[in-house]
């Protein structure tokens, strides 16, 4: 027996409930993996909560990341004993994922566990910091370095956000943080952002193009505050889209794209390539510090998951959160 989050619909309604479950209730996939942790992502939050209708077949096991440890395997590529991460590929959402001690995983949605990484800091790391750093890759393919100039990062005290902020400070980049909770400046400060600018004044409705100010911008909100940093990107400013919090709307004009030369590149970590996965991880153990990590993350257990899905989609979450399964 072990122990799961399983939802359920009720009357229209999603039900969360910890249920004890035997291992012939799982799905039949090829690799079974004793999970040690999963993570909180938005994702998460929106499926356990039923807010935006993320999940449709009931009943399902959500958590979209975890890692763990393979316990039997009909695949070649992983034997028992291999330590294994994995994210997106709808796990969590469409197949039965992390809030679980037990899991069965189709072999192509695990990585093996970056050398000399800790099982924790994968999913201290986990979807939102995978995507934190894809939207830094993404300013760098567009050729936003450390000297072209500040960097703006929206939703800046969530997951991704926090993670984007300490990387980007990292690699020397003068970092501004978007945040509409003032009583997160001094955390925001010492991952490493040097300016703090509120929600309500990047809210504000932008004229189609407005002061200069931005070399990169990993955007995390969307509609209103995304069209103000368009309005504001230097000339070839490159911007990396990844989220939604603030609505999926974008209110803007093509006078960014077309007198800035501005790049809007999305940014997704769902479907991502493996070997642009295994990229950003090597980059996440090499220059994502864990005193970094240590300052981001929380650790809850399965019982605390509901609440804190509740949390995550009232923005009320500071950085990242961990499910401990063990
Ligand atoms: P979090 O909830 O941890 O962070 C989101 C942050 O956005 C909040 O902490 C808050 O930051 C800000 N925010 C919340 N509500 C609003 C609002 N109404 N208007 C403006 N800002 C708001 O979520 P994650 O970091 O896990 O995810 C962030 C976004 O990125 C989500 O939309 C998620 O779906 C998306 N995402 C996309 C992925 C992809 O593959 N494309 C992968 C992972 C996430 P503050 O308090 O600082 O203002």
């Amino acid at each position: 027996m072990f122990k799961a989050l399983v939802l359920n619909e009720v009357e229209g309604k999603t039900v969360s409930a910890v249920e004890s479950l035997e291992l012939d209730a799982l799905p039949a996939e090829d690799v079974l993996v004793e999970v040690d942790y999963s993570s909180l992502n938005y994702k998460d939050g929106l499926a356990v909560t039923g807010t935006g209708k993320i999940i449709r077949n009931f009943p399902m096991v959500p958590g979209i990341d975890l890692v763990g440890t393979v316990v039997e395997s009909a695949s070649d590529d992983y034997s028992a004993g291999d330590k294994v991460v994995m994210t997106g590929w709808g796990v969590g959402e469409n197949y039965w994922g992390g809030y679980s001690q037990m899991a069965r995983m189709k072999p192509e949605w695990l990585v093996h566990l970056p050398e000399g990484m800790e099982p924790r800091k994968t999913m201290e790391i986990g979807t939102a910091g995978l995507t934190a750093m894809l939207c830094v890759m993404a300013l760098e393919d567009g050729g936003v370095l450390p000297t072209s100039g500040p960097v703006i990062v929206t939703g800046a005290a969530g997951g991704v956000g926090s993670v984007a902020v300490s990387i980007l400070a990292g690699l020397g980049y003068e970092v501004a943080a978007v945040t509409g909770r003032p009583e997160t400046e001094a955390y925001l400060r010492e991952l490493g952002a040097t300016t703090i600018l509120t929600r309500e004044e990047m809210a504000e409705k932008s004229r189609p193009l407005e002061r200069q100010r931005w070399a990169g911008a990993v955007d995390t909100v969307g509609d209103a505050i995304l069209a103000r940093v368009l309005a504001e990107m230097n000339y070839s400013g490159v911007v990396a889209a990844c989220g939604l919090a603030g609505g999926f709307k974008l209110p803007t004009t093509v006078m960014p794209f077309i007198l800035r030369n501005v790049r809007l590149q999305g940014v997704d970590s769902v479907m991502c390539p493996v070997a642009r996965r295994q990229e950003a991880w090597g980059r996440l153990q090499s220059q994502l510090p864990d005193s970094a990590l240590g300052e981001i993350s929380e650790l809850i257990s399965l019982d605390q998951v509901d609440d804190y899905a509740n949390r995550i989609v009232n923005g009320q979450v500071r950085g990242r959160v961990v499910v401990d399964l063990k």
